[in-house]
Parts: structure tokens; sequence; C-alpha cells
């Protein structure tokens, strides 16, 4: 029964943040031959974890990964949605993409000055193929999700706000005349998750057309030029934003929907 506590907890912190299960690993063996309580287990273990994360910062860019800013640098109008994003170490791409990535949110803000782009989920930082929970395809450092842009209701747009604490999981709903290509499956194995129960907690924000279409555009356009290579968004919202490319891609029915945030991939 304890190991497979123990087993279930490891997997769920490398299912989160890559590095937590090894760590909590590491501390079950410090503290193997001593009768520690559980207050001091998880001071060690989030002292470990804090170090470990530190570290996967510093040694990140040996394994060509470099990390998003968490807060704002002053050097870009990018920076990863929440801390959190951070702390589980969900914040690492390839620097072509990092680059990519800035200068998105420059040319943002240049056409809508006073605009932040939110990174959402990145990659973590080492090793090619080791996917970057539940983004299957965010394995190798090239893929990035990126937040919508939001206003409130009297149209004013709201910077750096998102619907859901996390940037993900609040969908924009489709109109009654919209395409659908996910219509009347029923995919038992699919990471297509509605969340129907989740929808009426987020803030009733409406999505910000204008800048989110601009940077749909500029990624299928002056992205290429930075080595983007696909954009998912869902159909409906590539035909309401008024959007269409041939980068601009429908990301399949059994993958994550992409009507609450954009993901943008550059190529090798
Ligand atoms: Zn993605």
């Amino acid at each position: 029964m304890r190991w497979l506590l123990t087993l279930a907890v490891v997997v769920l912190l490398t299912l989160l943040t890559q590095i937590g299960g090894a760590v909590w690993i590491v501390t079950l063996g410090l503290l193997r031959r001593r009768r520690a309580g559980v207050a001091v287990f998880l001071a060690l273990f989030l002292g470990l974890y804090a170090a470990g994360t530190a570290l996967s910062y510093a040694i990140a860019p040996i394994f060509g990964r470099v990390p998003l800013p968490c807060f704002d640098d002053g050097t870009s109008r990018l920076k990863m949605q929440s801390p959190l994003f951070c702390v589980l170490n969900r914040q690492y791409v390839v620097p072509e993409l990092k680059e990519a990535a800035a200068a998105l949110s420059r040319h943002v803000d240049q056409v809508f000055p006073g605009t932040t782009t939110l990174a959402l989920d990145a990659n973590f930082p080492f090793f090619d193929g080791f996917p970057l929970f539940p983004h299957l395809s965010h394995s190798d450092g090239r893929k990035l999700d990126v937040a919508f842009f939001y206003q409130d209701a009297e149209g004013s747009y709201k910077d750096k706000a998102t619907r859901s604490p996390i940037g993900y999981f609040a969908f924009e709903q489709p109109r009654p005349d919209s395409i659908l290509p996910c219509r009347d499956r029923e995919d038992l194995l699919t990471l297509r998750w509605d969340l129907d129960f989740l929808q009426s907690l987020w803030r009733p924000l409406p999505l910000e057309e204008g800048r989110t279409a601009e940077a749909l555009r500029w990624l299928s356009a002056e992205g290429s030029g930075f080595g983007i290579e696909k954009i998912f968004v869902e159909p409906h919202l590539a035909q309401r934003l008024g959007v269409e490319a041939e980068s601009i891609r429908f990301q399949g029915c059994r993958a994550a929907r992409h009507d609450d945030h954009i993901h943008m991939q550059v190529g090798k």
C-alpha cells in the first residue's frame, strides 16, 4: 500500500514537474534510516525541490533550452502567465522559439501599445521525447502555448488578464454556424476535454479579437521568418477571427481543444 502511494506520488510529480518525482525519491533515501515526521520530510523535499529547480534553470541551456521570463524582464513584452509555470519547470524552449515569442510580443505591443503577451505551458528543461503532460507534443523544446487576449464587458482591453487562473480551459464556444470537425465523434481515448462543469467558474471576459487575430496573423506571416512552422487553433475561431494560412492548422479531434489558447511551434 505504501509503495503504491509512493509510486503514485512519484508519477504525478514527474508528470507535473519533470524533476519532482526524482527529488521525492532522493528525499526518501536521505531519511530512510531516520524517524522523520511528515513536516520534516516535506520541508526537506521542498528545499531540495527548490534547489533542483534553481539548478535546472542554470543548466538547461547546456541541454539546448532556455527559460522564458517568469516576471517582466524589461526586454520584451512576453512573460509567463503565472509564476506557477516556473515553479513547475514548465517554461523552457529552444532559443529560436524564445526569440520568436519575444518578437511576437513586441509586434503585438507595437500595434496595440501596452499589451503583454502571456506564455502558458512550454516544455520541461531536459530530454527530447519527454512530454509535458497533458500536451504530448511539447517534448522537444519547440512547442509553446500562449494565452488569448481578453477585454472587459465594456470592450476595454485588460492587460495580463486570463479567464481561468492558469490561462487554460476557458473555452470560446463555437457559434451556431461554425465549422465543427469534431461534432458527433465519441472518442474514448482523447485529450479533447470539454470540462463543461468548469466553464461557469471562469471570469466572463470576452475575447479581445483584434489582438488575438493580429497575433495569429503575425505568427503565420512574419513568424515564419523566425522559424514558426505550425500554429494550432480551433477552426471555428480561425473562421471567426478571419485568419487563414497554410501554417494555421487544426490539431485533430484527439488532442486538446485549442479554443482556449494558441499553440505555436518552430521547425528543426
Ligand atoms: Zn501546445
